[in-house]
């Protein structure tokens, strides 16, 4: 089932409301927004605007296509310049965003598909599994510590492997990279990739070493580091 082409949604820029703002794990924290009628397609992103154009920061919303309000995974960065600002912001308050915007989206949902995030770069598997849950999807998620496997509850009853670089009871003890070297990947499968732009170079040798295309890639770099 490839995707049909359709003419994107056209991107916006308005305040939205602040609905909720949970502390997931000591450094991670998710905010839920109003939609306001947007419209976007699993994997996309949007803005978050800063007090100045330096500042303004993308997110992707982790959210289904069909869900009420439009939710984004952070980390909190505290030498950063946006999220120390964002964690203080309350319940109420208004953030002013832009969106939809990005290219993350699924490009043939009746492939198997195998998406590996680091850390918050498990948001697109989010909204691609709200979206459609039918999907024939493996998930892979590498972090640090065990508190930082969000979601992981929804991914019960898929094949989902969590990989915990500190260690973790029922997780692979090490980098997501490493767990891959080993595991037994469909050939057909598209590997969609999230997080560590460090996590893609790892992936795309191992990968392209046991005979998967490069055009059976996809990926969204969030940071530099493998940090997580
Ligand atoms: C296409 C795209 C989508 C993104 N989606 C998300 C998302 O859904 N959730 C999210 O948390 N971030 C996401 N990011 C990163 C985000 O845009 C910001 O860079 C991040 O929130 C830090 O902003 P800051 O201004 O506080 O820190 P900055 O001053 O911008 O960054 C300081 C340093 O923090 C590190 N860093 C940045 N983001 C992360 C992270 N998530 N985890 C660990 N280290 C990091 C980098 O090494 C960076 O150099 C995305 C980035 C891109 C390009």
């Amino acid at each position: 089932m490839t995707t049909a082409p359709s003419s994107p949604p056209m991107m916006r820029r308005w305040k939205a409301r602040i609905l909720r703002h949970r502390q997931l794990s000591p450094t991670a924290y998710e905010l839920s927004l109003s939609r306001d009628g947007l419209d976007f397609r699993a994997g996309q992103l949007l803005v978050i605007h800063g007090r100045a154009l330096t500042e303004d920061r993308n997110y992707t919303i982790a959210s289904g296509e069909n869900d009420n309000e439009l939710r984004v995974l952070y980390r909190l960065i505290p030498s950063g310049v946006l999220t120390p600002h964002l964690a203080g912001k309350a319940e109420g308050e208004y953030v002013e965003i832009s969106a939809p915007c990005g290219e993350f989206v699924l490009r043939d949902r009746a492939r198997p598909i195998v998406f590996v995030a680091t850390g918050t770069g498990i948001a697109p598997c989010r909204a691609y599994l709200r979206t459609y849950p039918e999907l024939d999807m493996t998930v892979l998620h590498g972090v640090r510590t065990a508190e930082d496997l969000f979601y992981r509850e929804e991914f019960a009853g898929r094949p989902y492997f969590p990989c915990v670089s500190a260690g973790a009871p029922g997780a692979f003890h090490g980098r997501v990279t490493d767990f891959s070297r080993t595991f037994d990947f469909p050939s057909d499968a598209h590997f969609y990739l999230c997080g560590a732009n460090e996590m893609f170079y790892e992936m795309r040798d191992l990968l392209t070493a046991r005979g998967i295309r490069p055009d059976a890639l996809f990926t969204e770099a969030y940071y530099y580091r493998h940090e997580e």
